[in-house]
């Protein structure tokens, strides 16, 4: 675990989407959307550094350029960093341990588990903040790569970012906490 300041008050959160948020989802046919939870069975094994491959059907996840030197900034800068995410959580624990990012976010904030339609994200949000009463006054904040999210976020008091799919805002989100 990486150290950081202000453990026990904190006061910031930032909540990352996985597919298309902190890696780039490339597959065999383009047209179809893609996640990592895709598919009966998935296998998934680093290809390269940054690069990890589900072995059943050739698709790629590559981490974006600037994730990894932005999650260690937050994490040292007591910013807490979890993710929420639309997919079996043994999926993106798997895909994050190979992209060597796993170890930055702090468990009691990942909230991930594949809905049968659209996941609300503001409900998994909820839950998340509703078993850590501590974050109650927390600034809050969501980075995905999906825009349905802005104004269901501002509604429910919180921030959103965009994150394009295929670039990492970096900046944006440092500058969001102040970093
Ligand atoms: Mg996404």
């Amino acid at each position: 675990m990486t150290e950081r300041k202000d453990k026990l008050t904190p006061s910031k959160i930032v909540f990352f989407d996985a597919d298309k948020t902190l890696w780039q989802v490339f597959s065999k046919d383009p047209t179809q959307d893609d996640w990592a939870s895709k598919g009966k069975t998935r296998t998934f094994t680093l290809m390269a550094e940054g690069v990890v491959v589900r072995t059943e059907d050739s698709t790629r996840f590559t981490l974006k350029n600037g994730v990894d030197e932005t999650i260690h900034k937050l994490n040292k800068e007591g910013v807490i960093v979890g993710i929420i995410s639309d997919n079996d959580y043994e999926d993106v624990e798997k895909v994050c341990q190979l992209l060597g990012i796993w170890q930055y976010f702090d468990q009691g904030f990942v909230n991930v588990r594949l809905w049968k339609g659209p996941a609300d994200k503001i409900q998994m949000i909820s839950e998340v903040l509703d078993s850590n009463p501590q974050t109650q006054n927390s600034k809050v904040l969501l980075v995905d790569d999906s825009e349905r999210y802005a104004s269901q976020m501002a509604n429910s008091g919180h921030n959103f970012i965009l994150s394009p799919k295929d670039t990492f805002p970096k900046d944006i989100i440092l500058g969001f906490f102040g970093i």
